[in-house]
């Protein structure tokens, strides 16, 4: 490529300068280089009906974090002799008006398989390419290109976590190359630049709550956080999931690195090479699908297979789901979704959910479970749209991929098997200690009724300053027959769509199609 052409940079996820193609892509040969990022406002700005603070899509937590990454990214294009270009309106028209004042010859953004994104850089690419601009939107988000997975799987994804590794192989190895300077910005013209807004810049000065996630977003805590998981060499070999405590919440029994992998201020593929690495000076460890490797590979299997699936995201026209017939009670969803169900782990984990937007996996299977098939039977896409909300890592594929999983519509089958909401936790926090932070309410509640308040007696709630029904809430169901009751209704459900009943690989599932 010739010396001469300005280049766009155009950030959404793939928040970070190691292992990014697209601005490795962006940079090669260019004069100038404009690194931009569009603040949409719909994602980003307060939107007072909602349940709890943030935009109409997003929770504050999440914003939060994506702001802290925005920062972080700014901070080391300055270093590069760059820096962050903000701009803010709806992206494609932000986009378009940039590359017609700029006289761009090369657009470059990551591949993205969700379909929001698809929509949307449709619309640019068609325009830029309408436009005689270069078009470059390499895959870098996943450790695999989705597309070809499902093109060697016969135009089909793979269904099952055993047919996609095998079909898969090894992921491409991370880029090695580290920029020592990136061109320059050119000229700006009428374009409305500002750098990253604060919180408070996007109107969020006056929001309330009791406590916000501690991790904080950006490339450099992403690396930091990832060089501490992997000094611990025997932790990651002996990594296996689903073991591990749910409720260890001062140091979680997971990496947390979801939120960093959402955003892409860590690359999977950088964090695959670096457990291979750990695994060549450790030949004993655990393997796919419960290793953390595999954990990775999980990650991968639910983005092709969302990618590849229509309507993957609802009930209706989506062929991989069990269709059941979910209720839609408000009152239980409410009491669900505000930790005010009166079962004590449920809530703890739903107030971890409001406060950092992030839970132990096992932790988000109990909820799942609870308001979908373990006992409220309420529509899996009621709790996934909570989930998309409050999460710091909320994932299109992943999110969607999970819920499916958890309510029995898709890739698990086992609705007799459901976590109590009494027992379940108690074996990893008999004290409760959980509880007692996320819910100060019962800190005093001795630890034979904390898991189950309101069996204890009058005498001891009044002691424990917390009278239950007053201070906090009876249960919203019994569990007894509440999970008998949605056993027997999956049951129906199930013998309904018989022709789907005992589909337990892909396929069965393929000669349904
Ligand atoms: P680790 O155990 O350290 O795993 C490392 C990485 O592997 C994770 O960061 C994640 O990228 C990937 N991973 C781990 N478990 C899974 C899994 N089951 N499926 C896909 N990828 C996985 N994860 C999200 O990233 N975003 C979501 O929106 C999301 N929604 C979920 C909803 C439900 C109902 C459930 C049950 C799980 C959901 N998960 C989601 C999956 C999982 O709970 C989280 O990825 C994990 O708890 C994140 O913590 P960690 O980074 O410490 O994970």
């Amino acid at each position: 490529l010739s010396g001469s052409g300005s280049s766009v940079m155009w950030f959404r996820k793939g928040l970070r300068i190691h292992d990014n193609p697209a601005l490795q892509l962006a940079s090669q040969g260019a004069s100038h280089l404009y690194p931009l990022f569009v603040v949409d406002p719909h994602y980003m700005e307060p939107d007072p009906t909602s349940f709890s603070p943030g935009s109409s899509r997003a929770g504050l937590n999440r914003i939060k974090f994506l702001l802290e990454s925005l920062v972080d990214l700014d901070l080391s294009l300055k270093n590069l002799g760059s820096r962050l270009l903000v701009l803010k309106g709806d992206p494609a028209e932000v986009l378009i008006r940039c590359l017609k004042e700029w006289n761009v010859r090369k657009l470059c953004f990551e591949y993205d398989t969700e379909p929001y994104y698809q929509a949307l850089d449709t619309k640019v690419k068609n325009f830029a390419l309408g436009a005689g601009i270069e078009v470059f939107s390499p895959v870098s988000h996943t450790l695999f290109n989705p597309t070809e997975i499902i093109e060697r799987n016969g135009g089909k994804p793979p269904l099952t976590y055993q047919s996609f590794t095998k079909i898969a192989g090894q992921p491409p190895p991370p880029l090695t190359i580290t920029h020592s300077s990136l061109p320059p910005i050119g000229i700006l013209g009428s374009c409305d630049i500002s750098e990253v807004p604060t919180i408070e810049d996007l109107g969020y000065g006056d929001a309330k709550q009791d406590e916000f996630s501690p991790f904080k977003g950006g490339e450099s805590e992403a690396l930091k956080r990832l060089a501490e998981c992997m000094k611990d060499k025997a932790w990651v070999a002996k990594f296996e999931k689903p073991k591990g405590n749910p409720s260890a919440f001062l140091k979680p029994a997971t990496t947390v690195l979801s939120p960093y992998l959402k955003f892409g201020c860590l690359s999977s593929r950088y964090f695959y090479r670096q457990i291979q690495d750990v695994y060549e000076t450790m030949p004993k460890h655990t393997s796919p699908p419960v290793s953390l490797l595999g954990q990775l590979l999980w990650r991968d299997f639910f983005y092709t297979v969302a990618f590849g699936t229509p309507n993957f995201d609802r009930m209706k026209d989506n062929k991989i789901c069990k269709q059941i017939p979910w209720k839609d009670d408000d009152k239980l969803l409410e009491a669900w979704r505000n930790g005010r169900t009166g079962f004590p782990w449920i809530d703890a984990i739903m107030v971890q959910l409001h406060q950092w937007g992030w839970m132990h996996h096992l932790a988000r299977h109990c909820v799942a479970c609870f308001l979908t098939r373990g006992d409220l039977f309420v529509h899996w896409e009621r709790g996934r749209d909570v989930f998309e909300r409050l999460l710091i890592d909320a994932d299109w594929a992943i999110n969607n991929g999970n819920w499916l999983w958890l309510s029995c519509s898709s890739f698990f089958y086992q609705y007799n098997r459901i976590y109590s909401p009494t027992s379940f936790g108690k074996k990893y926090d008999p004290n409760g200690d959980y509880i007692r932070h996320f819910l100060p309410v019962l800190k005093d509640m001795p630890r034979q009724y904390i898991y189950e308040p309101w069996s204890a007696p009058l005498s001891i709630q009044t002691k424990a300053n917390c009278i239950i029904g007053k201070d906090y809430p009876k249960p919203v169901v019994l569990h007894d027959s509440a999970s008998k009751e949605c056993k027997r209704k999956m049951g129906e459900a199930y013998a309904l769509s018989k022709e789907l009943d005992g589909v337990v690989n892909e396929d069965d599932l393929k000669n349904l199609r």
